[in-house]
């Protein structure tokens, strides 16, 4: 009988980002994310879907798992070009295991039973050529690990560049240098999840802390347009000394990095943490500006987080763009490339 890994085995290139490091043995190692899995021949990659086929890492093309239009506020970037339309493609697999992961059932295939789902079969042209139809502006990578399925990405990304898109990763950060310099051409946006400053609580999700700070890094470094994600899981994430220690670090990369505290919901194997409260999103956005971050936003509650939705200017705190939720009602921005109206600050992003 052909598995739904049988079938995803047979829709495969044969990779970019990879070296061979025994050629004798055929042993591989590849590097699309912090992993670093070394390969033996006939073996497969932590994140289930790369493999080694006799010294050859195949990997990923031509399906996607997912394929949704979202606004891209819902990514979510608040400093990208508000209220774009964004065609999003998910894909199988993922290099870590989160307990409390919104979308397992399409990233924990080969890992847990229940996941899995039928792959659309489809190209790089067809899939700008859907988000053109439907209005996006912008192309993403998103829902599971995009970094496990780079080289298929690049392929969609230079399409939609030729057709005037802008592409989008959203990514929990376990990258390595070697793939952020092979996504940089080919990407406009980068959005980070960073879901803990504790190592041990990394380890569980399956990954490690130091590799997330230091993506972060090479991603700013790289003049990427990046914004930060912290889920605020309660009882996991959400102490003070711990949610000091993000917005510090995030500071200590830049002030310009915009950090979005969100609600957790229980949801696939984490269902014991209560959901966030609006208090505990406020809290944590109150941190973040008291560290010194310009742009601070709580999501997934809107309308009840105070202003915290909205984007501020960071010298005169007029606000610039006002939103609620994923909409946005205002946008002073769009006329001022990118200034304050109020006192001509620049405010960072891509307008
Ligand atoms: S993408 Fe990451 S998890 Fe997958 S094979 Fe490569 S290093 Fe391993």
């Amino acid at each position: 009988m052909t598995t739904l890994q049988d079938r995803l085995d047979e829709m495969t290139v044969a990779g970019e980002l990879y070296e061979v490091v025994d050629p004798a043995e055929k042993k591989i190692r590849c590097f699309a994310c912090g992993h670093r899995c070394l390969i033996r021949d006939g073996g497969r990659g932590v994140c289930k879907v790369r493999y080694n086929e006799g010294g050859v890492l195949r990997v990923p093309h031509g399906y996607v798992g997912a394929l949704q239009v979202d606004p891209i506020e819902k990514k979510p970037f608040n400093h990208i070009t508000p209220s774009a339309t964004v065609i999003s493609f998910g894909m199988l697999g993922c290099d870590l295991h989160c307990s409390y992961c919104q979308n397992w059932e399409i990233s924990q295939h080969g890992r847990d039973k229940q996941a899995g789902r039928d792959p659309y079969v489809t190209s790089a042209a067809e899939l700008v050529k859907i988000g053109k139809s439907r209005g996006a502006t912008a192309i993403a990578s998103t829902y599971n690990e995009p970094l496990i399925t780079s080289e298929w990405a690049v392929t969609i990304f230079k399409e939609a560049h030729r057709q005037g898109m802008k592409a989008l990763y959203i990514s929990n950060g376990n990258g390595t240098p070697e793939v952020i310099r092979y996504l940089r051409p080919h990407l406009d946006g980068y959005k980070i999840d960073l879901k803990a400053m504790n190592d041990k609580t990394y380890r569980q999700l399956g990954g490690v802390l130091q590799n997330v700070l230091d993506t972060i890094r090479l991603v700013k470094e790289s003049g990427l347009w990046l914004e930060i994600v912290t889920l605020i899981v309660p009882g996991l994430n959400d102490s003070p000394d711990e949610l000091w220690d993000a917005a510090r670090f995030i500071r200590s990369v830049s002030p310009d990095i915009p950090w979005h505290v969100t609600a957790f919901h229980p949801d696939y194997r984490m269902t014991d943490p209560p959901s966030t409260t609006e208090k505990m999103l406020v809290n944590a956005a109150e941190i973040g500006a008291e560290a010194g971050l310009h742009y601070v936003y709580a999501g997934n509650a809107p309308g009840r987080v105070g202003d915290w939705e909205h984007t501020r200017c960071p010298s005169c705190q007029r606000i610039v763009v006002r939103r609620f939720g994923f909409r946005v009602i205002e946008n002073q921005l769009s006329a001022t490339a990118g200034h304050c109206p109020g006192c001509q600050t620049l405010i960072h992003g891509v307008w």
